[in-house]
């Protein structure tokens, strides 16, 4: 199932998971697997590198999200989270339901930006901020490109910078249209790479998740640094 996992791999995020279990059970309890909190700074610092790019200077710009240590951000992305989901549903002796090919989904970019401003741009499994990838594109470019994501072939996890690997946002069907669940509204959540993949066709009850968190737009500062997109537009 989903992506090829290198041997050991299973038995390792186990033990993160009870590790995080015993650590930080609200976390735990809602998140397929929380992401390390030291993460936030890295975002952080990007946050600060985009508004010096924003106030006009790009190469120092560039420098500061080159000293992001971000290979932690994409070992832990590419090793551990995306495939959190089966060793979890294991951990509570789950057996995962039965899936079919799936309904249709509406993903375009509009429906996107919509749910993630209704959500206050947080995942709503593990609150980490997220951006849209229209964003991060932007900011690619004013820094100069092929930062945060190289154009390479066969196109993997190891193109992307730390930074895209864990901000970038996506919508996650609550209950899974691979069980026939609906493509409404109400059943989308504002999510990062790691939750959307961590959680992959399972049930939140199969996972023993938590709800996630919606609707947060109206208690949020954080409006996925749209402003980028808005005053890049403006400039001639
Ligand atoms: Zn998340």
């Amino acid at each position: 199932m989903g992506v090829a996992k290198p041997k050991g791999t299973k038995e390792r995020i186990l033990r993160e998971l009870e590790a995080s279990r015993s650590r930080d059970k609200s976390r735990f309890d809602r998140a397929p697997l929380p992401y390390p909190k030291k993460f936030d700074e890295g975002i952080d610092r990007f946050v600060e590198a985009v508004n010096v790019a924003d106030s006009g200077y790009r190469r120092q710009a560039r420098e500061m999200v080159e000293a992001i240590d971000h290979e932690q951000m994409v070992k832990w992305y590419d090793e551990t989270a995306q495939h959190v989901g089966s060793v979890r549903l294991g951990m509570f002796g789950g057996q995962p339901g039965k899936r079919s090919s799936g309904g249709k989904r509406d993903m375009r970019t509009t429906r996107v930006r919509r749910i993630a401003a209704r959500d206050g741009y947080l995942c709503g499994y593990c609150d980490i901020r997220v951006i849209e990838p229209e964003v991060l594109r932007m900011i690619d470019t004013m820094l100069g490109g092929g930062i945060l994501h190289k154009r390479s072939t066969p196109r993997n996890n190891r193109s992307y910078h730390g930074i895209w690997l864990m901000t970038a946002v996506t919508l996650d069907h609550i209950e899974p249209l691979a069980k026939n669940h609906d493509d409404s509204d109400g059943n989308l959540v504002t999510c990062c790479w790691s939750c959307n993949f961590g959680k992959y066709h399972y049930e939140i009850a199969e996972l023993r998740l938590a709800p996630p968190k919606k609707n947060r737009g109206a208690n949020s500062n954080w409006r996925g640094l749209r402003y980028v997109v808005e005053s890049h537009r403006n400039r001639p």
